[in-house]
């Protein structure tokens, strides 16, 4: 691109976008890196400079970007049709996607129900664990994020993020791991649904759960008659190691929301998978109004279904999953490095998801960070001091080397300022 398009773009986007969970007052003064291709592992900006993507363009990509599978099939599917509808009609990908979840995800999920996001899928299993138990509350976790729309905002747990739409929220019961189990017991006569996210929480800085905390919550959610809903929008599609974290575990959800990586990081897409008797409380003559009256416009599009076909293909035919536990291994001792370093505070990791908490509470350090990361061609994208990283599944030793080493000068170089 010649320099004059360059600045053209610049000058565009400042005038005209607003950027997501951005200051856009900072924005204005920082030049915008504006990115117009990928290649597997890498991003390359509008000036050809090269980036490993650390963060896998916000959790998403999963094979890396331009994978051949999966840009051809959804070139195919072009050639067949870009979208139809699902309130009323049905369409191919849809249905043999739909086939393709249930058969890799936990036992006893037996519906799909699809939205296009992970904000959607997680509005969806509140909406039905209300309507299936006729109760009305939620336990949730502190530090939880389930994502922006106020419903899932209601089930959030991130001051930060969600104090200020306090007076448009419902009102939910926040647990931690010591007394959830005591909590369900007293609350389980208006409990519709416990939601966590399974494992590790994502946006709250990868925090993990203990060893077998989702078996006693299920226990106490058995013993109380209280659906559980997983949130694997973040830890679904290989992430933790597992196609889905709550395998680490054994544990099975009466409600699962994906959505991430279940294109490949392509398309956006989304579904809350359910057992039968969830599905079941919704069936009936049609005069019971029993219906589930929910649905997105663009749920079940055939093009995003396409991707994630292709997506989970390339998980079966390349054995992605399988070939994981050495990287993530890989990644678990270039980590080490971190641990006796003195500006470090905690390094948690959960298979390619890692958070590295800086200890000084110095406001925008992690932004610092990945700024001085980004000029060593590396993308991240901090969640406060947290430095996390994410790579694509698709990362391999000689990068995760190199996606150590710039982040460590990166802390260093910062820090020792
Ligand atoms: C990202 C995320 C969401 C929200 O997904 P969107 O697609 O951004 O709406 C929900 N839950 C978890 C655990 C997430 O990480």
């Amino acid at each position: 691109m010649v320099p004059k398009e360059i600045k053209n773009l610049e000058n565009l986007d400042r005038q005209y976008i607003w950027h997501p969970f951005t200051q856009m007052q900072d924005w204005q003064k920082e030049e915008p890196l504006i990115i117009e291709r990928g290649e597997g592992n890498y991003l390359y900006d509008i000036h050809g400079k090269k980036y490993l993507d650390g963060v896998s363009s916000l959790w998403v990509t999963v094979h890396g970007h331009r994978k051949k599978e999966i840009d051809e099939a959804i070139k195919k599917q072009i050639d067949q049709i870009s979208h139809s509808t699902l309130l009323g009609l049905s369409n191919v990908p849809a249905v043999q996607l739909a086939e393709k979840l249930i058969g890799i995800a936990p036992p006893g999920l037996k519906k799909v129900f699809y939205s296009d996001n992970g904000s959607t899928a997680v509005e969806i299993a509140l909406k039905m664990a209300f309507q299936c138990s006729r109760k009305t509350r939620f336990l949730t976790f502190h530090h939880a994020y389930h994502g922006d729309t106020i419903g899932s905002v209601s089930v959030g747990g991130i001051d930060l993020f969600h104090q200020i739409y306090k007076p448009l929220l419902f009102d939910s019961i926040k647990a931690n791991f010591e007394n959830a189990a005591d909590l369900i017991r007293q609350h389980h006569n208006e409990l519709a649904a416990v939601i966590i996210e399974p494992v590790i929480q994502g946006a709250a800085g990868m925090l993990l759960q203990p060893p077998g905390f989702l078996k006693k919550l299920r226990q106490a959610c058995d013993d109380h008659h209280v659906l559980l809903i997983f949130d694997e929008v973040a830890t679904g599609f290989g992430r933790t190691g597992k196609m889905f974290a709550c395998e680490h575990e054994g544990v099975s959800p009466d409600l699962m929301c994906v959505a991430k990586g279940i294109t490949g990081g392509y398309l956006p897409l989304a579904a809350t998978l359910t057992t039968l008797p969830v599905f079941e409380a919704f069936c009936g003559e049609y005069h019971e109004f029993k219906t589930f009256f929910h649905g997105h416009t663009y749920t079940g599009n055939p093009l995003a279904c396409a991707a994630a076909l292709a997506n989970l293909k390339i998980f079966e035919e390349e054995q992605t999953i399988e070939k994981l536990q050495p990287k993530i291994t890989h990644l678990t001792q270039g980590l080490a490095r971190f641990q006796d370093m003195d500006y470090i505070k905690e390094v948690r990791q959960s298979g390619l998801m890692v958070g590295i908490e800086l200890k000084s509470e110095k406001i925008r350090l992690g932004h610092q960070v990945i700024l001085q990361a980004r000029k060593q061609g590396v993308i991240l994208r901090p969640l406060g001091n947290v430095i996390v990283l994410m790579p694509p599944l698709s990362i391999t030793h000689d990068e995760i080397d190199f996606l150590i080493d710039v982040t460590f000068e990166a802390i260093q170089t910062v820090l020792k300022t």
